[in-house]
């Protein structure tokens, strides 16, 4: 594999790329997705078989990330979202004139993403991170994820009939396969701009530490997932116990635990926590062990669940069984908040279907925490109305603490849209002011440029006088279309 070759085609690419119109941009993500659900029968089957996800999830995954290639597309048609922004000239202006001065994003260049193991589609080779940096202007280098290497070469075969169908060059998308020699080289070549990344902590920091080691540092955007606490308030649980406990286990255990927004930490009131034990092991109990993605996560899973089970401190209500060691079997364990508070080893996420219960006493208990816990993509609070009312020093510092705050609900599930926000502080990512989901991903590819008295036909059509393209512009400091 010719790297420096490929990060030619990549470069000279981009060149060209960068300067087609958002609705060519959007045209060829339309064709991709087309050309996607055309092959779904091909791709769904491979997906199913290399992640040992069941078909009706691989088909909504694949919906999901069509989905989510119309979103960008349509995003990049409309145009706004390059916040083009314009302080018109004053030459009369005392006792100096005035400049023009226009501003707007521009792409960053040549992009490298890494596929992430638990979403074979949609977090992978076509997935959220490819196509919002495709949707910038960005061509990508993809590093396939080793645990489904046929899925995502079929994908990347569809991304290449995409390019060829819009007549765009090939060096807009090239997919890589190798090892942790690869990818490191793919993070240090001097023409790499930017890298996104989905995955373990270990490997997400790894690359970013890279990144920053350069001669020339670049961006690293790595998602690296979180336990994702749920904070429960006594008149909450005690008048939807049963609800509660079916709420949780089924977030818990969607998927077999592989989620970066499983819930793997759960706050209860002492005066609640032995009838919400019940009834979270007894929903647990009717939940049969499956397949995890692959023998090296299931691996992971028992190791860690192993090494909790050395810990005193931990009090177990449901041992996880690694009878068939692909099998990820569901695990509870319960723990005092003084105890969970004295060692930072208890945040550390289980990537599968286990949650801590921490039993905490009073209010004081509860202030603790919020200071001590971690950075994470999403908190959830399950309380009454009026439980928050005195609520608001502790919600204050869980706002610090993650990147979604929920107040109903569950954290699995995130929605592809304009709002969504799905990052959060360290070490839940490397950069808590992006998102991996939704459409503000694509300004993780894009950086400010500013055009000081640029003659009028020279400036990009997003600046224009008359605002050709007909986008939200703010001129001289109001917004206006
Ligand atoms: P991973 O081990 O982090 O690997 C993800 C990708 O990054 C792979 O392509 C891998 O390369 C590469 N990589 C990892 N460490 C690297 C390093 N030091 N230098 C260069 N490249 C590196 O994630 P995984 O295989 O998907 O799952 C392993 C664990 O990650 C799980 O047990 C779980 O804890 C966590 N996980 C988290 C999320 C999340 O949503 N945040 C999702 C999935 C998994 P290779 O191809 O060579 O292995």
């Amino acid at each position: 594999m010719d790297l420096n070759k490929i990060f030619a085609d990549a470069q000279e690419a981009f060149l060209f790329y960068k300067n087609l119109s958002g609705k060519e941009k959007g045209a060829f993500l339309e064709t991709l997705a087309t050309i996607l659900e055309e092959n779904r029968e091909e791709i769904v089957p491979l997906a199913v078989q290399e992640s040992n996800l069941p078909e009706g999830r691989i088909n909504g995954e694949l919906g999901r990330t069509v989905g989510q290639i119309r979103l960008f597309a349509n995003l990049v048609k409309e145009g706004s979202w390059v916040e083009a922004t314009i302080d018109p000239a004053d030459p009369n202006r005392s006792p100096l004139p005035k400049s023009d001065i226009r501003r707007f994003l521009t792409p960053l260049g040549p992009v490298v993403v890494f596929g992430a193991s638990n979403f074979p589609l949609a977090f992978s080779t076509a997935g959220g991170d490819t196509i919002s940096a495709l949707a910038s202007g960005c061509p990508v280098i993809y590093k396939a994820h080793p645990a489904h290497p046929e899925t995502s070469r079929k994908v990347a075969d569809c991304i290449h009939q995409a390019l060829l169908k819009t007549s765009l060059p090939a060096g807009i998308f090239t997919h890589v396969e190798g090892g942790i020699d690869v990818g490191q080289a793919l993070v240090k070549h001097p023409v790499t701009k930017a890298v996104a990344f989905t995955g373990s902590h270990g490997g997400g920091k790894a690359l970013f530490d890279l990144a920053n080691q350069r001669e020339e540092p670049i961006p690293v955007f790595a998602e690296m997932g979180s336990v994702n606490p749920i904070f429960c308030f006594p008149k909450k649980l005690a008048n939807d116990i049963e609800s509660l406990a079916k709420s949780f286990v089924a977030s818990l255990t969607l998927g077999v635990g592989q989620f970066c927004t499983n819930p793997g930490l759960i706050f209860v009131p002492e005066s609640q926590a032995k009838a919400y034990e019940k009834a979270i092991a007894a929903e647990l109990n009717g939940i049969a062990s499956a397949p995890m993605l692959h023998p090296g996560i299931a691996q992971a899973y028992y190791d860690s669940i192993q090494f909790l089970q050395s810990r005193e401190e931990l009090r177990w209500v449901k041992v996880a069984d690694p009878k068939h060691l692909i099998n990820g079997s569901t695990a509870l364990a319960e723990i005092k908040a003084s105890d969970w508070l004295k060692d930072n080893l208890f945040q550390k996420e289980v990537f599968g279907a286990f949650a801590m219960m921490v039993v905490y006493q009073d209010q004081n208990d509860l202030l603790e925490i919020a200071t001590k816990l971690h950075g994470q993509l999403t908190i959830t609070i399950w309380a009454e109305d009026e439980e928050l009312k005195d609520q608001l020093f502790l919600l204050n510092l869980l706002e610090e603490k993650c990147g979604r705050l929920l107040f109903k609900g569950v954290p699995t599930g995130v929605e592809v849209g304009f709002a969504m926000q799905h990052g959060g502080p360290y070490p839940s990512t490397t950069d808590s002011r992006s998102t991996s989901v939704g459409a503000y991903a694509i300004k993780r590819f894009a950086r400010p440029i500013a055009f000081q008295d640029m003659p009028e036909e020279l400036l990009p059509d997003a600046l224009r006088d008359g605002n050709p393209l007909g986008i939200w512009r703010m001129v001289n400091g109001k917004w206006e279309k």
